[in-house]
């Protein structure tokens, strides 16, 4: 068959396999872990009857969330001199999405060099190309003690409210351990894989056997560490729902302890090599300084259509996304041209699915059929490899997803199968709203709250301000940017964070607060870089990457900015050198009173 005639019928397919998946209940198909779930939530890492005295105090900063983007806040802001600040966390460490996510098998898939935070600061060599979870668990509390961060830390606890007081320019935090800190600035760091969440099936709480999250694996009922093999599974019936970046590590895993494993898929993930390695001990202390820094950004070009003169990191992803073929085409030529190199890289994915897969019914089911900036590409040795053994099964449910659980187990297609674990490998709260993921409610100028000023979507100054909440500064990729490495991301981005508070610091500001004129110019500037973008995304099956393929006005607002991170950054740059922080209303302190 000719090339463009296999084109053309596979771009048939993406978008038949895409029509099979769209749903009306968009993201309210998942269940947040609240209430009746509550059993899911509970944290598993912590001994309960963790007790403490309530923190009453003023201070310049509380950061919500002690992740990635906390403790770099952290570090931004004693370096910028700024010694009063709190983190406040939910976890029982510093670590985020790493605290959180200890299931087996668990990885980075962005090169360790770059993924791990601050390895030029504490001069830590990861020990692996993509090094495992418990490593990079260390490396976080390494850096936590380096800058001395755990007396500022608030763990083990949640924020119940947090009110803007006008007569003293300050938000007012209290939390769910009694805790009430008077803040000149709020920043909400809560990450992007924060609120786990699972699909609204019918019956999942009928479910007889053992479940739960993956991001809150029981070792308990498994066996095993994530260190260690899980040894308690070797009579078990294990099911695992989803078959994303997680479970694309968790099924290896699995497929070594368990009895029988029922993997139940929706979307099949695209997988391609993973080549993992050692690095030379020694190796970062050997770097000559900024080292970090350029790799981050030759690879974030490179996975941005950049196409550098070096691929410094040479991996999967810089060679599948060196293409960037979301842009906007200027003739139908450049488009075929977009399609035909958007076409090669899911081909070659799918032809590896056929190279590895022994069956060739089970490698049918297997192949995405989707752009290749739909989903996020996975990495892996062994998951296409474990549809090999005799003990793992691929459940495909013809992209309608498990839509009911009984006593015994899922239901597919009329059939039962029984479990005795169920795992729910279901993803994250990417792209609903702030409110949901902070799991509270800011309430503004005025007593106006988050949700109503937010009601249609986010209203946001570089994804940053936003009118009617004075000092709240939002670190998050929505109307900001993201970048395939959430470190160089957060590293851009916490930087200009801290930049904002120490300057409002040494100019006497006691307020900023973004106009609604600048927000809409803001989204207006996204929309208008983000066309070809946006195009791409509507023709992609539904996931959190386009918000289950909503056609909402939220939807439309979570953007973020399109292509290369560092044209962000570039406007971020631009903005702090104007020197009159444009778009936003600054008030200072009375300088009888100052
Ligand atoms: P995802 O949201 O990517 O995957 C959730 C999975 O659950 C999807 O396969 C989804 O199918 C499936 N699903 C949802 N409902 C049902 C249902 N009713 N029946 C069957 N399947 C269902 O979550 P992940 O946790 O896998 O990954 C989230 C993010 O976490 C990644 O994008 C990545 O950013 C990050 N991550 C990073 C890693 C790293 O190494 N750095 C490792 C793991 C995760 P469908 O696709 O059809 O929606």
């Amino acid at each position: 068959m000719a090339e463009q005639d296999r084109i053309d019928e596979a771009k048939a397919r993406y978008q038949a396999e895409r029509e099979k998946r769209l749903r009306d209940d968009a993201q309210d198909q998942y269940s947040q872990l609240t209430d009746e779930f509550e059993e899911f939530d509970h944290d598993p890492w912590v001994e309960s009857g963790f007790t403490r005295e309530p923190v009453v105090e003023e201070t310049t900063a509380v950061v919500v969330g002690g992740g990635f983007a906390g403790m770099l806040l952290a570090k931004g802001l004693q370096e910028r001199g700024i010694t009063d600040y709190r983190i406040i966390d939910k976890a029982g460490d510093f670590g985020g999405t790493w605290y959180w996510n200890r299931y087996p098998g668990c990885m980075c898939d962005v090169e360790s060099l770059i993924y791990m935070p601050l390895l030029e600061e504490t001069g830590y060599t990861p020990t692996m190309k993509y090094a495992p979870a418990a490593e990079i668990f260390e490396q976080c509390q390494r850096i936590a003690h380096q800058y001395d961060l755990y007396p500022h830390a608030i763990l083990h606890t949640e924020i119940a409210d947090a009110t803007w007081d006008d007569d003293a320019s300050r938000w007012i935090i209290t939390t769910t351990r009694a805790d009430r800190i008077s803040a000149k600035f709020l920043i909400t760091a809560g990450g992007i894989l924060h609120k786990a969440k699972l699909p609204a099936i019918e019956g999942i709480n009928d479910f007889a056997g053992r479940a739960f999250h993956t991001a809150r694996w029981d070792y308990g009922y498994t066996g095993g560490s994530p260190t260690e093999p899980m040894d308690h599974l070797a009579d078990k019936v294990v099911g695992i729902i989803g078959t994303g970046a997680t479970a694309i590590q968790v099924v290896p895993q699995l497929a070594k302890a368990a009895k029988e494993v029922y993997v139940f898929q929706r979307t099949p993930s695209p997988v391609g090599a993973r080549n993992n390695g050692p690095i030379e001990p020694g190796w970062v202390k050997a770097q000559p300084p900024g080292w970090q820094r350029e790799r981050m950004v030759n690879f974030t070009e490179c996975v941005t259509g950049g196409k550098p003169e070096v691929n410094l990191v040479g991996d999967g992803a810089t060679r599948y996304l060196w293409d960037d073929t979301q842009q906007a085409a200027t003739t139908p030529e450049e488009q075929a041209e977009l399609d035909r190199l958007d076409f090669e890289v899911m081909q070659a994915i799918r032809d590896r699915v056929e190279e590895i897969v022994e069956d060739p019914e089970t490698a049918e089911k297997l192949k995405p059929w989707y752009g290749k900036h739909c989903k996020r590409i996975t990495y892996h040795d062994e998951y296409l490899q474990s549809f090999n053994l005799p003990n793992v099964h691929l459940v495909d449910t013809e992209g309608l997803g498990v839509r009911r659980v009984t006593e015994a187990g899922p239901v597919v297609d009329g059939k039962e199968y029984p479990l005795d674990l169920l795992v729910y490998a279901s993803g994250f709260e990417v792209t609903t709203g702030l409110v949901s993921r902070l799991g509270f409610d800011p309430v503004g100028r005025g007593g106006v709250k988050l949700s109503e000023r937010w009601h249609d979507g986010a209203h946001t100054l570089h994804g940053i301000h936003t009118n009617a909440f004075p000092n709240l500064l939002v670190c998050h990729f929505i109307q900001a940017a993201f970048g395939l490495n959430f470190n160089h991301y957060l590293d851009e981005l916490t930087s200009h964070l801290t930049w904002i508070v120490a300057n409002a610091e040494e100019h006497g500001i006691t307020t900023i607060e973004a106009t609604v004129e600048a927000e809409d110019e803001w989204l207006a500037l996204l929309w208008q870089a983000g066309k070809g973008f946006g195009r791409y995304s509507a023709a992609c099956t539904p996931s959190f990457h386009n918000s289950e393929g909503a056609r909402t006005m939220a939807a439309a607002r979570n953007v973020v900015h399109p292509g290369n991170l560092m044209r962000y950054s570039e406007h971020l740059e631009r903005w702090r050198d104007a020197g009159d922080l444009p778009g936003l209303v600054v008030q200072k302190a009375d300088p009888v009173d100052a």
